[in-house]
């Protein structure tokens, strides 16, 4: 199942610019979205959340009204345990009308895999197809499903619609979790379900991260405040993603052991694992980005990556797990010969914005075999001017990823009237 590491790997190259973003507007946090057992008490979970029209708005902590078009997110399902019984656990929501976007995030054991099964929309339609895995051609996940769905070690998180064919649809919808801890089905996960609504989907949005240091490249949590080579590498993430209207919000920064600044995704090797564990550390709700010297492989022909991400796409709002993260290697494979690597050691910025493409949700528009490619229509194939092309040099975000990485409730939304 390491396969999905391999898939993730990445590369790059890059120019900069510099000044990092000081914008300080409140972003928009959860709203009071709560949660209650259905009747039977048993496996399902009922939502309070209103079918109402999208002219109410949305809460933000503090009790603000929110302007009408910012979307918001809450939480429909709460860190719940569900019991998973002959293999299968389920969990029951109902999605309000003015629903954008629904995340499915389940997780468990730290060497468990855990994933959905199943998920029937609103209209009672398939989303994802049950028992999508014995599907031919479903190898790396559910490419023949409504909505592109896989499974993933510590924890799983499926955005849907995460292509154009995966609208979802207000009414109750019912998820099927599976998991398995040491090749055994797993007696519960925990799952959360969040909501992003408003009454249309977001055109721009706003991304929080929190980098964590391991000593790498000469870094501190105080020192790259002052750094002109992070701030060019935020300024990358912001001119790339500025292109459809993603920056960076809030930024925090941590000093972590710096024993952790060597990690392997070789298989049987936990010490990204451990690295991504750090993520408990987090001020914000924001993706959790952690710069080590080197990420190895264990493959001899081509030992050392430049980046890696944990998950595709990371859980929104859970820090702390396996699969909370992404590895950026400054030193990228520099101590590698040449042609032992996988591309010239890329610039930090340009690996910077390809793994937040991961963490984001994005698979590679292609990858190297050339005959494996995403979910996308309109992502050619085999054209490494995109940015999630497997050899990460590119610059170009289609539409339709624009559309998936905009409703990802990690991408809040200010009031444009603030
Ligand atoms: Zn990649």
């Amino acid at each position: 199942m390491n396969l999905v590491y391999r898939l993730l790997l990445i590369l790059s190259l890059c120019l900069c610019g510099c000044a990092a973003d000081d914008d300080t507007d409140t972003p928009v946090r959860f709203g009071d979205g709560s949660v209650g057992l259905l009747g039977d008490g048993t496996t399902g979970v009922d939502s309070s959340a209103e079918s109402g029209p999208a002219s109410d708005g949305g809460l933000n902590d503090s009790g603000t009204t929110m302007a009408d078009d910012t979307p918001v997110v809450e939480r429909l399902v709460d860190n719940e345990r569900i019991p998973i019984d002959q293999g299968v656990g389920r969990v029951t929501f109902d999605v309000p009308q003015d629903v954008i976007s629904l995340t499915v995030i389940i997780h468990g054991e730290s060497n468990g895999w855990y994933g959905i099964d199943s998920w029937i929309d609103g209209d009672g339609s398939a989303l994802v197809t049950a028992d999508w895995p014995s599907f031919p051609g479903n190898e790396r996940g559910c490419f023949s499903c409504r909505n592109f769905a896989n499974q993933n070690q510590g924890a799983s998180t499926t955005i849907a619609p995460n292509r154009d064919t995966g609208t979802v649809h207000p009414g109750r919808h019912q998820v099927n979790i599976v998991g398995w801890v040491d090749g055994f089905a797993a007696d519960s996960a925990r799952v959360s379900v969040i909501l992003k609504r408003g009454p249309r989907p977001p055109e721009n949005g706003v991304l929080d991260v929190n980098f964590y240091f391991t000593g790498a490249q000469g870094w501190t949590a105080e020192s790259v405040q002052t750094d002109n080579y992070f701030a060019a590498t935020i300024e990358r993430f912001n001119e790339l993603y500025g292109r459809i209207g993603l920056t960076i919000g809030d930024m925090t920064y941590h000093d972590i052991d710096p024993a952790l600044s060597v990690v392997s995704i070789a298989e049987d090797d936990d010490t990204l694992g451990a690295l991504m564990a750090n993520a408990v550390a987090s001020q914000t709700d924001g993706l959790n980005v952690f710069f080590v010297d080197e990420i190895l492989t264990g493959e001899p022909d081509f030992p050392s990556i430049p980046g890696v991400a944990a998950s595709v796409p990371n859980p929104p709002y859970l820090p702390g797990t396996v699969a909370s993260g992404v590895a950026i290697a400054t030193r990228g494979p520099l101590s590698v010969p040449p042609g032992q690597r996988f591309l010239d050691p890329p610039a930090i910025g340009q690996t910077l914005c390809h793994e937040l493409g991961h963490a984001l949700g994005m698979f590679h528009t292609s990858e190297y075999d050339e005959v494996s490619h995403d979910v996308y229509d309109d992502t050619p194939e085999n054209d490494n001017t995109y940015l999630m092309h497997a050899d990460g040099t590119g610059a170009r975000i289609s539409p339709e990823q624009a559309r998936a990485i905009l409703v990802n409730p990690a991408v809040y939304h200010r009031d444009p009237s603030n």
